[in-house]
């Protein structure tokens, strides 16, 4: 094994009750708690400006929390030690490497001024460009290599230290699209196979669910949910979160005795949907994903409407349906099937897939 995998491993990371106010009054963030089991990797999500980044300063030592909060990693509350001592690695989405020095002396930076030996810190070096497949890139000048290259170069200096947690603010998001997906997925290894603990901020819904072992979606400075990608996805507490992580489509129907009144006639019994209560209301707010629904023949579907758009994907073709009452749905159907504007369409959703927002469940 190589030698970084035998140091020791990410610790928890746990806040408590932290807030942000700046000087100008702008509260950046509102107090909350957070534990980062060690090892895992927890992902920042949601619009610019609700305090994602400010999180992460906090974390790193860049920013302090307001009165009463406490930032530990493991049992040691790191709230008042400054961020040169905490030994915390961190990656941007620029890249803040130095441009007229080598790959090797961009990765070595920490590690010398960390005070290693020379022959530990081209050991290390060596490991590093190898386990990043730079090693072609060693004696390159940083401002010689393309923004892949050079954010290969960023996490190898930030992982060479050995950090107890490793910071990414948007790391890939000046990447193009190929690239980004492929870096993605080396960056889950990597974590993965060293026990980094990693705290990830993207606004990117696909990097969030692909690498999170957990999402913490934000809003306005608060922490709207928190849980596995999964819980996420199929659970959303609200509105927000649901057209955040992914497509949704919402419905909100009439219940008659027990009966859920869809648009167009169709009815349904509230009792056999899963993530519904029946509390005798007379209106429910459904949600569905486009991927939920199956395309029958027209006219035969729980929903039926007409082709308001159609976009081919490849194995997929995501249409935009314009329902009986108006509302506009989107919907996938098998990319081997071709529509045209203006066809009827009409489509089944299991009962396991509408759901409720906030999360219905247990009734
Ligand atoms: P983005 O994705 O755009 O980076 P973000 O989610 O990381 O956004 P933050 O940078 O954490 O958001 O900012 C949260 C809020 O705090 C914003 O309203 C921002 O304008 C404000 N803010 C951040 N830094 C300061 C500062 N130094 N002084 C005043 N307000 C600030």
């Amino acid at each position: 094994t190589a030698n970084i995998e035998r140091e020791s491993r990410g610790v928890p990371v746990i806040l408590k009750s932290c807030g942000k106010t700046f000087p100008d009054g702008t509260v950046g963030l509102k107090p909350f708690d957070l534990t980062i089991t060690a090892g895992q990797t927890v992902v920042l999500l949601g619009p610019s400006g609700c305090g994602k980044t400010t999180t992460l300063r906090i974390i790193a030592g860049l920013e302090s929390p307001d009165k009463g909060g406490r930032v530990m990693f493991g049992d040691d509350d790191v709230t008042d030690v400054p961020i040169e001592k905490r030994n915390v690695g961190m990656v941007f989405q620029s890249y803040a490497l130095f441009p007229n020095m080598t790959v090797s002396r961009n990765i070595e930076y920490g590690l010398r001024v960390r005070g290693d030996d020379s022959a530990k810190r081209s050991a290390r070096v060596k490991e590093m460009l190898a386990m990043m497949q730079i090693e072609h890139l060693a004696d390159r000048r940083v401002d010689q290599l393309s923004g892949g290259q050079r954010q290969r170069v960023a996490l190898s200096r930030a992982i060479a230290v050995r950090p107890r947690v490793l910071l990414l603010d948007e790391p890939l998001t000046a990447l193009d699209a190929k690239l980004r997906d492929s870096l993605r997925t080396e960056i889950d290894q990597l974590l993965k196979r060293l026990g980094i603990t990693a705290v990830y901020v993207t606004h990117d819904q696909g990097e969030a669910m692909a690498l999170g072992d957990v999402i913490v979606v934000m809003d306005h400075g608060e922490v709207v949910q928190s849980g596995s990608p999964r819980d996420i996805y199929f659970t959303p507490s609200n509105r927000f979160v649901a057209d955040f992580i992914g497509t949704v489509n919402t419905l909100t129907c009439p219940v008659q005795a027990g009966q859920i009144q869809f648009p167009g006639g169709q009815s349904l019994s509230i009792a056999d949907l899963e993530d519904v209560c029946d509390n005798g209301q007379s209106l429910v707010e459904l949600f569905f994903r486009p991927e939920a629904v199956s395309i029958v023949n027209p006219g035969e579907g729980l929903l039926t409407g007409e082709v308001a758009a159609a976009s081919f994907l490849g194995e997929k073709t995501r249409l935009r349906v314009r329902l009986e009452d108006g509302a506009v749905c989107t919907v996938d159907a098998p990319g081997d099937k071709a529509f045209a504007l203006g066809d009827s369409v009409s489509f089944n959703v299991s009962s396991r897939s509408l759901r409720s927002l906030g999360g219905g469940g247990v009734c």
